[in-house]
């Protein structure tokens, strides 16, 4: 036990294994759990996170990591060692940084925002919510000075999500993306009536979307024998190691879209879990890089695997078999069309893969102005409004169906949302780098099989967890930073072809 590295190690595996506790019990907080379980629970849950938290911020902690970083001193930079060392020194620095009282602040506003956000958005009273958001903002911004900042006082929060990115760069990127896609949705818009995705919209027995569900997520590499599949209102994944990583689904009897695409993306997410180096396990490294790297694998295996043309080819049949008379009548071709249409709406979860990138460039643009303090919560509704008009050419009738339609801002979470447009654009740019590494790769996608490209995604992506960061990560697998380019290439050979442009 004297060996300093083998001393922080066994703290490490305490906090990791009290954090993963938290986890199950979150997970069946929104899975299995009685409505009446939820004070108790979320007792349990925040005595937890305490418990944790003074383990990890402990003045032994911190002397642990300075140990154990001069005992490796000049260990390979690309050992697992290494990485944990690099890792944990910047979470602990960055824990510390919050005191106590914050922590517990931004617990309480939290919990009394998300009540108010759900009856808000189901009155459709944004009055209600303002307050709350008001309260949320001004803990954003105390968050940011806390962390501190060189250039923009919303890097410290991207920073969280997507660590080593800066506001500047994503600003960029955006700024490329949307006048990449202007002319592209323009042109689409003008035939809105080329793709016919009404044979999405029948009844379609929940039982059989199930069986479907399973089938479908086991076919793209999900591993059931290491994971599970659950019913939610909010899907997500959550791994509680590489061996239980689990995934969620809804079901819409009245609409196929939700369940098969919802699954095949958290299948993408919970396959990065499950790939993960077993050498890595007990510590933060055995888990995605970055929000925007995890979301670039979920987007992977619903869009470019799950809305290719092969993919149903190879898989339609079954689909078809499953639910004849819904069906019966269309061909692969046909559905391939229909999963694909293009359509500008209010609503992000229900997005296409073209328009999804607007609602998050609103998102990001509308924060930076919240958090700058120029753009005042009373105002929201309206700038939404007109930025979604701006966007997208349309208008949300309610607010409920507008600025009030995410969680997300119940939290002071400020920085998560551009890593989901940041996702799709890093699983292009994977995408392009692997085909032209292996070709293979692509003319096995052409026969609807994805097990070279998973194989890729493990060896590139995957295995590496948390080692590297997401900078790191893309230049070692693609050879080059992340560009919004490769997917702009992707979307304009992909919708080009289908709306004949
Ligand atoms: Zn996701």
């Amino acid at each position: 036990m004297n060996d300093p590295y083998q001393t922080l190690l066994k703290k490490v595996h305490e906090t990791h294994d009290i954090e993963k506790a938290i986890q199950v019990l979150s997970w069946d907080k929104e899975t299995n759990m009685p409505a009446a379980g939820n004070t108790a629970r979320i007792q349990q849950m925040t005595t937890l996170r305490r418990l944790r938290h003074h383990i990890f911020t402990s003045d032994e902690m911190g002397e642990l990591i300075e140990a154990a970083g001069a005992e490796l001193n000049g260990v390979d930079y690309h050992s697992r060692e290494a990485s944990l060392i690099r890792y944990l020194r910047r979470a602990y620095a960055d824990e510390r940084k919050l005191p106590d009282d914050f922590v517990q602040r931004v617990s309480k506003v939290s919990g009394e925002a998300h009540p108010a956000w759900v009856q808000a958005r189901a009155n459709n009273d944004f009055a209600h919510f303002q307050p709350h958001l008001e309260q949320v903002i001004a803990l954003v911004q105390e968050m940011a000075d806390l962390y501190g900042y060189e250039d923009e006082k919303y890097d410290p929060l991207l920073d969280k999500f997507e660590h080593g990115m800066k506001t500047a760069e994503v600003h960029s990127i955006f700024q490329v993306l949307k006048e990449g896609l202007k002319p592209l949705l323009a042109a689409i818009a003008e035939q809105p009536d080329a793709v016919d995705n009404r044979i999405l919209h029948q009844h379609f027995p929940v039982n059989k979307q199930q069986e479907f569900a399973n089938y479908i997520a086991t076919a793209v590499g999900y591993d059931f024998s290491r994971g599970h599949l659950g019913t939610v209102v909010h899907p997500f994944a959550t791994s509680f190691s590489r061996d239980d990583a689990r995934i969620t689904t809804r079901w819409n009897p009245g609409f196929l879209n939700a369940a098969l695409f919802g699954t095949l993306h958290e299948a993408g997410h919970a396959m990065y879990e499950q790939g993960t180096d077993p050498g890595l396990a007990r510590t933060p490294l055995a888990r995605g890089t970055s929000s925007g790297i995890h979301e670039s694998q979920s987007r992977m295996i619903e869009n470019i695997v799950g809305r290719s043309l092969g993919f149903w080819q190879a898989h339609f049949p079954r689909l078809q078999g499953l639910f004849p008379q819904q069906l019966g009548g269309a061909t692969a071709v046909a559905f391939y069309r229909a999963v694909n249409k293009v359509q500008p709406s209010y609503i992000r979860v229900e997005a296409d893969e073209l328009t999804y990138n607007f609602h998050i460039i609103l998102r990001f643009e509308l924060e930076q102005a919240m958090l700058e303090g120029d753009l005042k919560v009373a105002d929201l509704p309206t700038a939404w409004n007109d930025k979604m008009q701006a966007l997208l050419g349309v208008t949300p009738p309610t607010n409920a169906l507008g600025c009030l339609q995410d969680v997300h801002w119940t939290r002071p979470g400020f920085g998560y949302f551009p890593t989901y447009a940041l996702g799709n654009l890093y699983a292009a740019q994977f995408y392009e780098a692997m085909t032209a590494q292996n070709p293979a790769i692509a003319e096995d996608m052409a026969q609807g099989d994805p097990a070279s490209l998973v194989a890729w995604l493990r060896e590139n992506i995957h295995q590496h967890g948390r080692k590297y960061t997401p900078a790191e990560l893309v230049q070692r697998a693609t050879g080059q930073p992340l560009t919004p380019h490769a997917f702009m290439r992707y979307a304009t050979r992909k919708f080009g072809e289908l709306y004949r442009l």
